[in-house]
């Protein structure tokens, strides 16, 4: 698989906290969700991408949801990854999450330049109204026709990926998608954990209901590392994975290089593996 360019993604978090401080300081429903919405779309459609924004009746402000699919491989095999775009109305949501939407939206730019032969089709969604009670997702899933719910053959969620006081946590809901994200840090000697803190707390939760199957990626919001945790990959025992969780400090500061890229990596990692064919693996 090809690299995901850290440098791309902190380029899209830049991005991402100017709109916040042109929209009094958040993302959250109205202008800064909407500004962050034009951004990502601007670039999907410069990559060539056509995409979709689905009005969610349901969220805050009525926001919308921002789709985009690859238009190769399979139309009957959907690997699906999505991210949600608001952030909470206390700051600018920079490592939540800005780091999920900027990884999945540079992964999709490099699907495009690349564009190797693909088995399934890999399609991309940046969600409206996570913050005050996983709507953009749900409405999603409440409004596919079943006939298209059963294409979605997996979902990867990916919301806080770049915390500063990292852990390496994988969704352990099924464990051959586990698996998959696994081999990928074994090869770079890190060792997981499955994530508990974020069980039904973010946008992989409707997927899930609807029997779909679902993994993801986080690296820690609230709750405290231990002693072990410190040990196996360093940071600070005692403290929160992030301790501008839901805070104004949320920023491009919040958000060190290391879990950033090694996640980022992780997901183009899996989508290669996923969806691209054998031949053409190791573009
Ligand atoms: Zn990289
Ligand atoms: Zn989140
Ligand atoms: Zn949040």
């Amino acid at each position: 698989p090809p690299d995901i360019s850290l440098a791309n993604i902190k380029a899209h978090l830049n991005q991402l906290q100017t709109i916040a401080q042109q929209n009094g300081g958040n993302r959250a429903a109205g202008g800064g969700y909407n500004a962050s919405v034009s951004y990502v779309e601007q670039k999907l459609k410069a990559a060539g991408f056509t995409t979709t924004r689905q009005t969610c009746t349901s969220c805050a402000g009525q926001s919308q949801n921002l789709i985009a699919e690859w238009p190769k491989g399979d139309a009957n095999q959907v690997l699906m990854l999505g991210a949600h775009l608001d952030s909470v109305s206390a700051g600018p949501g920079i490592n939540d999450n800005g780091s999920g939407s900027a990884s999945i939206l540079e992964t999709a730019l490099t699907l495009a330049k690349t564009n190797p032969e693909m088995t399934k089709r890999v399609r991309f969604a940046w969600w409206a109204d996570e913050e005050s009670g996983l709507r953009g997702s749900r409405f999603y899933v409440n409004n596919l026709p079943s006939a298209e719910r059963s294409k979605i053959k997996t979902y990867l969620n990916f919301d806080m990926i770049g915390s500063k006081n990292w852990g390496y946590f994988v969704y352990d809901d099924v464990a051959s998608i586990k698996a998959v994200f696994d081999e990928y840090f074994a090869s770079i000697g890190i060792q997981t954990e499955g994530d508990t803190e974020g069980d039904g707390r973010s946008d992989h939760a409707s997927f899930k209901s609807a029997g779909i199957p679902v993994g993801g990626l986080a690296t820690g919001a609230g709750d405290i590392k231990s002693s072990a945790q410190a040990q196996k990959w360093g940071g600070s025992a005692g403290q929160p994975f992030d301790n501008c969780y839901h805070r104004a400090c949320d920023t491009t500061s919040n958000i060190p290089d290391t879990p950033l890229e090694k996640n980022s990596d992780a997901i183009g990692y899996a989508v290669w593996k996923l969806a691209v064919s054998a031949t053409q693996k190791n573009d």
